[in-house]
Order: structure tokens, then sequence, then C-alpha cells
């Protein structure tokens, strides 16, 4: 098909904690590949050692989307990643590839950017819970991984907000593979269903100068907290916010208009007016919460914008 895959693996002399580094999940996301291209420089010429463990970096996951300059090749391989005997797209054949490797370390560290202005932020997973939809036991050594990122605004509750919309979605348009529940899963949702832990790190807007930066900072704070180098000790960033996702609202038809152009995060007074559906009918907040991925360009059928409220976490 004209695509190939490519790892690279750096090994130290003793043993330790095996840390995975993605980069171009969706390829119109240059900052993590830019970041892993300088970090495997530096160890390739020997200013960076890995002493103990060991970290394999994948500078592009998704080729072809990264060939396209878009999000998607087929389809978004960050969403119902898991491997299959039966590749039809091609995203199907990197889950086929790319599942194995994850699964094969402990710790992944997921480097993407994004399309509105805003401030980088950590996506978190969820507390330690023995549940259906995302069993977990390393809350603990997760959340200090994102103390340690140099970012200051984590997210979480993706998977059970979008599970939720799932369930909205087959009772209101019949169920179709698009909306399974496990429509959900991706890279750090993988990670944790295969016994590691892992955290997306959204470092900018597409096109910041600073993201590759956030980037290039975030692996070797990662390689320093997890004992791979010992050049430094990553200090905790002081200034933490959480929010926390309760809600998804998609669009509904081309006729579905926001009601000005959010900015990712901007905080919404009570009964403020997000956007107008093209019945004329008004979707408002209900309560103080931030509006999160706002995307007024979303597919009909499609997920729209999410809300999120702080709460006390990391
Ligand atoms: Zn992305």
């Amino acid at each position: 098909m004209g695509y190939q895959f490519q790892s690279i693996n750096f090994t130290g002399a003793a043993p330790g904690k095996r840390l995975i580094v993605l980069g171009g999940v969706h390829g119109n996301e240059a900052c993590g590949t830019e970041a892993i291209q300088r970090v495997i420089a530096e160890l390739q010429q020997g200013q960076l050692t890995i002493r103990q463990g060991s970290v394999t970096f994948v500078p592009v996951c998704n080729p072809k989307a990264r060939q396209l300059q878009q999000r998607c090749g087929d389809r978004n391989l960050n969403r119902k990643l898991f491997p299959t005997a039966t590749p039809v797209e091609f995203e199907d054949h990197v889950a086929n590839w790319l599942c194995p490797l994850l699964a094969q370390h402990e710790v992944l560290l997921d480097l993407h950017s994004f399309h509105t202005a805003g401030a980088p932020f950590a996506m978190l997973g969820p507390k330690n819970n023995q549940g259906q939809l995302e069993p977990f036991t390393h809350d603990a050594e997760e959340e200090s991984l994102a103390r340690h990122l140099g970012v200051s605004l984590f997210v979480d509750g993706w998977l059970d907000t979008y599970a939720a919309g799932v369930r909205r979605r087959q009772s209101a348009i019949g169920t179709t593979a698009q909306h399974d529940v496990a429509f959900g899963v991706g890279t750090t949702e993988y990670m944790r269903s295969q016994g590691g832990y892992g955290l997306t790190l959204e470092c900018g807007q597409h096109d910041d100068a600073a993201a590759p930066e956030v980037a290039y900072r975030a692996i070797l704070n990662t390689l320093a907290w997890l004992g791979l180098i010992d050049d430094y000790a990553p200090a905790a960033v002081s200034e933490r916010q959480t929010l926390r996702l309760f809600s998804v609202v998609d669009r509904l038809s081309a006729g579905d208009q926001l009601a000005q152009e959010w900015q990712s995060f901007q905080q919404l007074a009570p009964g403020t007016l997000i956007g107008t559906r093209a019945d004329g009918s008004e979707l408002r907040t209900e309560e103080l919460a931030y509006i999160v991925f706002p995307n007024p360009g979303a597919e009909p059928g499609s997920e729209w914008f999410y809300l999120a409220r702080p709460v006390e976490r990391v």
C-alpha cells in the first residue's frame, strides 16, 4: 500500500521502565514528531543516554494521514484502536502493528496538538476502579507523571462522557458500528486495557511555534521521572487545574450553529447561549462550565463540543 511503519528503540544497560512515545497519531499534528526527532538526535549524538529501562519512539504513527497532512487517513486512528483479523481501512493496518507494540511497554506518552487556540493540557485516565468500561489500577503513577510533564491544565472523564454520548446516540438514531462504546478507545485507553498507563499531551495549537518545545520538555521530563535518564529531576508543576468532562453535545444537522467562535476552555457563566439548533432551539449552560474541543465544522451526528466542570484532582 506504499506506507511503512517505523519505531526506534534505545535500551539502557540496566533494567527499568519500558516507555513508548508517539507522534503523528493525527497527520496534521507535527509537534510530537519534531520533538521526538530532536530527542532521537540527542540520544544518537550522545548528549543524552538511556541508563536503565528502554524507550521506543514512533515519530509518525499514521503515515497516510501525515502524507495527506490531514487528521485522518481513512478514519481517526485514535478511536476504535484495537487489532482486527480483517483489516479494511488503513488505520486497521496501523492498529495491527501499533497495538502489539504498545502492549510491550508499561508507560505511554502520546503527543498531539489541537485546532483552536488555548493552553497545553494533558488528558488523564480514570481513578482506580473495577468497572466494566475502563478498569484501572495505576492512577497514582499516572497522576504523578502528569504533574511532572510541565503543563498545569488537566482534563479527565473522556471515556465515561464519550460512552454516555454513544448511548444517547444509539437511542436517538439507532446503532451503527461507529456508535459502539468501544469507539472511544484510543492509544491511552488501549494502553490501560493492557495493564499499563499513559497520558495524551495536547501541546498547543497546530501551528503554535511553542508546541514542539512543550512536547520536547515533556519527553525529557518523562524520561527523567521514570529514571531512564539521570541528568536531572523534573519538578512538579505547582499551579494545577483539572477539568472533568461531563457532557458531549452532538451536532445534529449542518444548520446547527455555535453562537460564537469559542476557544477551548473558555469559561461560560450559567445561562450562556452556546449554540442554536437548525430548528431554532437554543443550547444554554445550566451551570458554570467550560467549553472544551468546540468544533464548528463537526459532521452532523458527531461531537460538536464538550462541557467540563472544575474538580480537585492532581
Ligand atoms: Zn490529535
